[in-house]
């Protein structure tokens, strides 16, 4: 096969060799034979010694991609290989249709699934589509038919409106890629039944990411607090984190969200699993509002909850970015100490990739300092394992969290 030829800089090899999967603009020597947006490109060094094989696309900063450090083909065999292996690698997929299992996980995430660009979500019958970047959009009806032979689903939806793709010349692209056209709302199961809006919610419909912390709550509710307990959950989207307060009965929830259309559905999920009714002695609010401001009054008030949790939107979109949103979390994260009981618990998170485990714990530190309260680190959280993390891609790890108690 012969494919273009990107030839590396001498000393600017490291990286590829170390199997980062990112190639940018300044590490490369020369451009032979002419490649276009998308096409397929072998990777030497200056001796012509093969390093690696990706896709290109000169739009983009990161000019490389790398999908093999093998002189393989990419070709059909590849991609069904590589999703075979990524399906294959979610625990999670043999019990999925058992009662009880989740049934809606991460299936492809992207360069932490050793595939750039590419993410792929299940949802009950659904999968929904992102192509992040050129190649993935030129391929990905060939994706969706090699994921349907691979897969049992009724259909397969793409939501490829996210910003990161302007960065690659690409346009929004939403619609139905393969079988049927998914229902207004799927639901799916996560220890209650969850409606998830594929159509317009955020990311692929539902914060995924969140599923194992959400079992945590749960968890602290039934062993720690005898299962009664009020529960604050900030930045509550579709109330998912309230809804697992919920189900063990005693517990009164409130879900605060900027977003009324996230507070509709919230209010949907607690009906569709009775919890409206209250028969175990389970109550809730759903209060639209800006956090930052909400939290403040609670704090002047003294409004105290048995647990806080706190999942923010990201504040840092780049390393530009990390001052600012550094003190926005150091904001919300003092006024969230000063709501916790005494001998209560509270659960924060950043989901910034640009601001590093380290850093958010320092901030949260510094928060702490000024509330005059004391807390103990009882877990750091992250991502479920069907988000894994490569471990030569530090930046895919974005979701970072502690797990506080809080005196
Ligand atoms: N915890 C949720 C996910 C939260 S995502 C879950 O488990 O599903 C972040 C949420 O914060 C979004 O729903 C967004 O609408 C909301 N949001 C963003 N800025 C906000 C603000 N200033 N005040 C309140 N909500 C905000």
């Amino acid at each position: 096969m012969t494919s273009p030829t990107i030839v590396i800089k001498a000393g600017r090899e490291k990286p590829i060799n170390q199997q980062h999967p990112w190639i940018f603009s300044g590490a490369i020597d020369a451009i032979n034979g002419d490649p276009q947006g998308g096409d397929i490109v072998t990777v030497t060094d200056k001796k012509g010694k093969f390093l690696a094989r990706g896709y290109w696309n000169a739009r983009s900063q990161i000019q490389v991609r790398i999908l093999t450090w093998q002189d393989e083909p990419i070709d059909e065999a590849w991609w069904r290989k590589m999703l075979k292996r990524a399906i294959e690698g979610r625990g999670i997929q043999a019990g999925a249709s058992k009662r009880g299992a989740p049934n809606a996980y991460r299936l492809i995430n992207a360069e932490n699934d050793f595939i750039p660009g590419l993410i792929v979500d299940r949802y009950g019958d659904w999968l929904v589509l992102q192509a992040l970047t050129l190649h993935i959009d030129q391929q990905k009806l060939m994706i969706s038919k090699l994921l349907n032979e691979l897969l049992d689903v009724k259909g397969m939806y793409e939501r490829s409106d996210v910003d990161v793709r302007g960065k690659e010349g690409l346009k929004e692209s939403v619609g139905t890629l393969l079988g049927e056209e998914p229902p207004e709302l799927i639901e799916i199961y996560e220890g209650s039944k969850i409606l998830v809006d594929v159509y317009n919610g955020h990311k692929t419909g539902f914060y995924l990411d969140q599923r194992d912390n959400r079992e945590i709550v749960s968890k602290l509710i039934s062993e720690d607090l005898n299962g009664h307990c009020d529960l604050l959950n900030l930045f509550s989207y579709t109330g998912a984190f309230g809804l697992h307060a919920l189900r063990g009965g005693g517990a009164h929830v409130v879900n605060v969200d900027s977003s009324l259309d996230a507070l509709e559905l919230a209010e949907k999920n607690i009906q569709l699993n009775g919890y409206d009714k209250g028969e175990h002695g389970e109550s809730y609010e759903v209060i639209q509002a800006d956090v930052f401001e909400l939290l403040h009054d609670y704090a002047d008030e003294k409004k105290q909850f048995d647990i806080v949790i706190l999942d923010p939107p990201k504040f840092a979109h780049n390393a530009g970015q990390v001052e600012n949103a550094a003190r926005g979390y150091k904001d919300i994260n003092l006024n969230a100490f000063k709501c916790v009981k005494a001998g209560g618990y509270m659960m924060t998170f950043s989901c910034s990739g640009a601001i590093t485990s380290d850093l958010f714990q320092k901030i949260v530190f510094g928060a702490l300092a000024d509330s005059g309260r004391q807390a103990q680190i009882l877990k750091h959280l992250g991502p479920g394992d069907d988000h894994p993390v490569a471990l030569t891609f530090p930046e895919g790890a974005y979701l970072k969290g502690l797990l506080l108690k809080v005196y």
